[in-house]
């Protein structure tokens, strides 16, 4: 059938390789889960079991796929980091988004059971994926310092908006009314004067979400550089960016003070 006069359809199917020498920055994202973690009743503001589902996908994604070298993990996302020399499916852009995307959303729904043993799934979560490119290192770092700029925001957002909720009895309505227009600051002190909490000391996973590293152990001489089957996942802290991101975000919390600091990133 190959050769058929139905053939030269295949000819409207176009090409789409991403520029080389550039490194892959890919990202995905759950689908309405504001919806979904509200059917599947989450611990807010931070369920521990979903973010450690999304790790363990994370980590899933990392083990088929070698030339991703570090992710991060935030709330229902994902960034993952291919290096720049990869040749994966010859850099087709969406045979790389769309093959990621479906395997991480399978290893998700796959492992659901393990973290959520008492919680059946009542409908299929999906997520969507994107790539984009960037040129330089420096980008890259920016980019990591970005999305660990927004876990601080939106977790210390988050935080605080449910204590006001859950311990202070405000309805949800009060709870960003009495947010609105506040600074990184006065969360903090909303947080420690009236609930006893120290933001600072909560688990750090919530404030600077999940980092997976590829690690290169290089053995004695004449073994070659082996790679680690698993990737590594030291503590949010120890990420070459985390200070910086957090200083970072602070200051983009005191220019988005005027209570649009918790929109949704694009
Ligand atoms: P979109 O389809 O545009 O991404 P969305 O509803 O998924 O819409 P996001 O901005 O991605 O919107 O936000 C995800 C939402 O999912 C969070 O605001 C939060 O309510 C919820 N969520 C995700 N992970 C967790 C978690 N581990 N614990 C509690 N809530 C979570
Ligand atoms: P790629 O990742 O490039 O798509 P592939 O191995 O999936 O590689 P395809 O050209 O998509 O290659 O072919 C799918 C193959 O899966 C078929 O050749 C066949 O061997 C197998 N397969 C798929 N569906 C069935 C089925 N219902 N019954 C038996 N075999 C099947
Ligand atoms: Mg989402
Ligand atoms: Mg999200
Ligand atoms: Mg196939
Ligand atoms: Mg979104």
């Amino acid at each position: 059938m190959a050769n058929s006069k139905y053939a030269y359809v295949r000819n409207f199917e176009l090409p789409d390789p991403l520029l080389p020498g550039t490194f892959m920055l890919f990202r995905l994202d759950g689908h309405s889960f504001h919806r979904f973690s509200d059917t599947h009743e989450f611990t807010k503001p931070n369920d521990v079991r979903a973010l450690q589902l999304m790790d363990h996908a994370a980590k899933d994604v990392m083990e088929e796929y070698p030339d991703i070298v570090l992710a991060f993990g935030e709330s229902d996302e994902y960034s993952f980091l291919l290096r720049k020399s990869t040749a994966l499916y010859n850099r087709r852009g969406s045979k790389i988004v769309s093959t990621l995307t479906s395997l991480f959303t399978s290893c998700y729904v796959f492992h659901w059971p393990k973290y959520f043993p008492d919680r059946p799934l009542l409908y299929p979560p999906s997520f969507d994926g994107r790539i984009v490119l960037y040129p330089t290192e420096k980008h890259i770092r920016d980019y990591f310092a970005w999305r660990q700029a927004d876990t601080h925001i939106n977790n210390l957002y988050n935080t605080t908006f449910w204590a006001l909720v859950q311990q202070g009895g405000q309805t949800t309505t009060e709870a960003h009314a009495t947010l609105k227009g506040t600074f990184s600051k006065e969360k903090h002190e909303i947080l420690y004067a009236r609930f006893g909490v120290n933001y600072n000391q909560l688990d750090a996973r919530y404030r600077k979400g999940s980092v997976l590293l590829r690690e290169e152990i290089v053995p004695k001489e004449e073994d070659g550089v082996q790679e680690h089957a698993a990737p590594a996942t030291p503590a949010p802290e120890e990420a070459a960016e985390g200070k910086a991101a957090e200083e970072d975000a602070v200051a983009a919390d005191r220019t988005v003070a005027d209570g649009t600091e918790n929109e949704p990133v694009p």
